[in-house]
């Protein structure tokens, strides 16, 4: 048994087709320039060939978009600096493979070390694509995935983006690779395909033959190579089981939010950009809980316009019906910067000049995000959310501005919605202990735990050393959710949570009973939290938050989160 990282949830158990790309020798012996220019390019018409054929395999079976990947593909290999800079390293007396290996090298290497996480995404493009073009310069074959036509496990040291891009769901009932994590580019690409992946094993392809059996468990993270017959039962049970609570979990699609004893949740979707809200309707969102609205800014090379901003969020509202969207202002500063707009260098960027602090001083940039959103308020059901608010000053003040801007708008004639929510997002301890007087002028809560737990453990969220810190289920989180909940309620107004603990299906019990109103995850946990909520009894919940309050240690929490949660199953 080998153990990785579950990057795709599901089970499989299959032959193993074990894919070993050939390692690329480049050799030095060389033509004259023109045979060596030649051949570079009859080895790029090849290229060119073998992704139109993988795009022509792939139509049907992938989306739009993720057909666009062998558009980027093709786009690379037409890339005007690519041709020049190996046709001039050719005429200088390189080989044509060497050459391709020198260009390879320097681009993959430009890109990843770009600061712009799209840019070091497109290094495993270019990656790909000049690994076909080398095999082509030295007639090397390359395997093609989009020829198996059995059922297997493929098991391989990394997948390449157009690798993935080959598997038909109907032949490959997984994948195992050596390399990886949950945000890989294959993880990613898994998920979205429905197909199990364990990534990360090391050492996972010295382990097996082509043709072993494998178990794959996605669940827990592990392959079994060669597993004996009572195993192979075992998990041939795990993978019918899986498939019927997927089954179960899409009858959930249009039901009731609500708990056995009838308690009435919202299950709401986060989104990063207006194309996302088709996966919320998907999975059954009750509405939008978080539109993460600094993604706008990020894919752009200046500020977005007002009449761009009020396209967005008008689709987003249009699209939700009459479905709450909580729309939350621009969040950016601390890990999200903007190539256009310099911040000043700071000793702690997430204790700085960030989010509000950063809108309440630009109010040029903060106006304009709010005319935007005013007027595409009388769309649907809006609710506007300003992030990282420490004090109740900084909530007044951003609210005037607003009120403001709404008096110019009605001035101007233009329409805004009379029924807008306007809320706060409690991510710092500060805002959580001064919650009951927060919620006196607040309409509503969301609580943004990712933030929140990094404050209070004082543990940066991107330092992996101190990443045993991050602690949801720990009672001083818990205590302070508890402060944020009973201060809305206390003043009549609702309390969500849009920061990652809100979707995992395990925090449903003790959020439920601490009187969680709204809980706002990525699209695909909707439903195992339905499902989740739909299991447990709110009165007894409120037991069990209880009991959690008052325990010492995380560990003792998830203790008796996990005894609650068996005693619904
Ligand atoms: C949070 O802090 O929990 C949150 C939802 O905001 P973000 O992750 O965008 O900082
Ligand atoms: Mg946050």
């Amino acid at each position: 048994m080998l153990k990785g990282i579950a990057a795709s949830s599901g089970v499989a158990t299959s032959k193993v087709y074990k894919l070993q790309k050939p390692v690329l020798e480049v050799t030095h012996e060389k033509g004259s320039v023109e045979d060596e220019i030649y051949l570079f390019e009859s080895a790029l018409q090849r290229t060119q060939k073998d992704i139109e054929l993988v795009k022509v395999k792939a139509v049907g079976r992938l989306s739009d978009d993720e057909l666009a990947i062998f558009d980027a593909h093709l786009a690379v290999t037409t890339d005007p600096e690519l041709h020049d800079q190996i046709k001039g390293l050719i005429d200088s007396g390189e080989s044509a493979s060497s050459a391709v290996d020198q260009v390879k090298t320097m681009f993959v290497s430009m890109f990843e070390s770009m600061d712009d996480e799209y840019f070091r995404e497109r290094a495993a493009d270019i990656k790909d694509v000049t690994y076909r073009l080398l095999a082509h310069t030295l007639g090397v074959a390359v395997p093609d995935l989009s020829l198996i036509n059995e059922q297997v496990i493929v098991v391989a040291h990394d997948l390449t983006p157009s690798d993935t891009a080959q598997l038909d769901k109907q032949f490959i009932k997984g994948f195992a690779t050596e390399i990886g994590g949950r945000t890989s580019h294959s993880a990613i690409m898994a998920r979205s395909l429905e197909i199990p992946a364990v990534v990360g094993i090391t050492g996972v392809l010295d382990e097996v033959k082509h043709g072993d059996m494998l178990v794959l468990d996605a669940l827990e993270g592990v392959v079994i190579v060669n597993p004996t017959d009572e195993q192979m039962n075992l998990y041939g049970q795990k993978e019918v089981e899986y498939a019927e609570y997927r089954e179960s979990l899409k009858t959930l699609k249009d039901a009731p939010s609500k708990s056995k004893d009838g308690h009435e949740v919202e299950l709401s979707g986060n989104i990063g950009t207006p194309k996302d809200v088709e996966g919320v309707l998907e999975n059954g969102g009750d509405g939008i809980g978080l539109y993460r609205t600094e993604f706008l800014y990020m894919d752009a090379t200046s500020l977005p316009t007002e009449d761009e901003q009020y396209e967005a969020y008008k689709s987003v509202l249009e699209s939700m019906d009459q479905k709450l969207v909580v729309i939350r202002t621009l969040d950016i500063g601390g890990d999200k910067e903007l190539s256009y707009l310099k911040f000043p260098e700071e000793m702690n960027p997430f204790l700085g000049y960030r989010a509000i602090r950063l809108c309440l001083d630009r109010t040029d940039i903060f106006r304009t995000q709010l005319r935007a959103l005013l007027r595409a308020s009388v769309y649907g059901n809006l609710a506007i959310m300003f992030p990282m608010v420490a004090t109740l000053e900084e909530f007044r003040e951003a609210k005037a501005i607003l009120m403001d801007e709404k008096d110019n708008l009605t001035k101007e004639g233009v329409q805004v919605s009379d029924s807008i929510q306007v809320g706060i997002m409690i991510e710092i301890p500060a805002a959580a202990v001064n919650a009951r007087n927060l919620a006196k002028e607040a309409d509503f809560f969301s609580i943004g735990t990712n933030d929140l737990i990094q404050y209070t453990m004082a543990a940066d969220r991107m330092n992996q050393k101190v990443s045993y810190l991050y602690q949801p289920y720990n009672p001083s989180i818990l205590r302070l959710i508890k402060m944020a909940i009973d201060g809305a309620h206390a003043e009549g107004k609702w309390c969500g949570m849009c920061g990652e603990m809100a979707g995992e299906a395990k925090a449903v019990p003790v959020l439920l009973g601490l009187g969680l109103d709204e809980f706002s995850m990525s699209a695909t946990s909707i439903l195992p939290a339905r499902k989740m909520l739909t299991s447990l009894d709110y009165t007894e919940m409120q037991g069990l938050a209880a009991k959690a309050l008052e325990c010492g240690t995380e560990a003792e929490v998830i203790a008796l989160i996990d005894e609650a949660i068996a005693d619904a199953q």
